[in-house]
């Protein structure tokens, strides 16, 4: 937590959701958060493609934000079956997750074509929310702090700002597994992320953009996790599909 940043909630649908059960959800966290209104944080669904334009429709005039799961790297063209940072920008989404886990599991997707992901989220006018984190092999060996070291270097998009983009801490071995690192590990590897992104874009910089961590959040840890010095909010997967859990994590936040 920090008092110049303003925490950032996001949920992280990820494949999940058909109309009848994912409409009512964003709803009801769009009533929670007008009645709460002002509320200290910035909260944000990211549910599947197919549902943004019916969820913004049941969300625009509120706060609670709409962002997209992955793009393209180009802005249009022959590429069937994919979509395009500016199309989702085109429904009213603001920010938009690149690099998770599961995409560099499933689609093969390295640094480099994160890279141009959060460059092209950037070019729409969205937020890119960079996902990192190391496996458990990984961490097994001593070297997660390399990977994220190393991934950040190779991820963040030229021109970012604090404004521009926001880093999600995930540890692959913590998504969906109800595993998660101890809090000074946590803090370790935000605090040495933020030092990292100073050499990039300047330590003034840096000390405004938020890095959130993902990967088994819950109401029940979520109010350890937050009180930790480099730790700006939360992507929540799972949790975030119950709107009950979701406002409770984000009420955790210190405030
Ligand atoms: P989880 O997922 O909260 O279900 O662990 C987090 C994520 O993948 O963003």
């Amino acid at each position: 937590m920090s008092l110049q940043r303003r925490p950032l909630f996001a949920g992280n649908w990820k494949m999940n959701g058909l109309r009848a059960t994912a409409i009512p959800l964003a709803d009801e966290l769009a009533s929670k958060i007008r009645n709460a209104s002002p509320v200290p944080f910035d909260m944000l669904i990211c549910p599947p493609a197919t549902l943004i334009g019916a969820i913004n429709g049941v969300v625009a005039d509120t706060d609670l934000a709409v962002g997209g799961q992955d793009c393209h790297t180009a802005a249009s063209g022959a590429h069937t079956g994919d979509i395009s940072a500016e199309m989702l920008k085109d429904l009213g989404c603001t920010y938009l997750i690149v690099g998770h886990s599961e995409r560099r599991a499933d689609h093969a997707e390295e640094d480099v074509m994160v890279k141009s992901k959060a460059e092209a989220a950037l070019a729409a006018g969205l937020v890119a929310i960079v996902c990192v984190g190391e496996t458990e092999a990984q961490r097994d060996k001593g070297i997660a702090l390399d990977v994220v070291s190393s991934q950040i270097r190779g991820c963040i998009p030229d021109g970012a700002t604090a404004e521009k983009i926001v880093i999600a801490y995930e540890p692959v071995w913590a998504i969906g597994t109800g595993q998660t690192p101890t809090n000074d590990e946590v803090q370790e590897v935000h605090a040495m992320m933020r030092k990292i992104l100073g050499e990039k874009i300047g330590v003034g910089e840096a000390d405004k953009t938020r890095l959130i961590y993902g990967g088994s959040v819950k109401p029940s840890n979520a109010s350890e996790l937050m009180v930790l010095s480099d730790v700006d909010g939360a992507l929540v997967g799972g949790a975030s599909l119950s709107h009950v859990d979701f406002w409770a994590i984000a009420l955790s936040y210190p405030h």
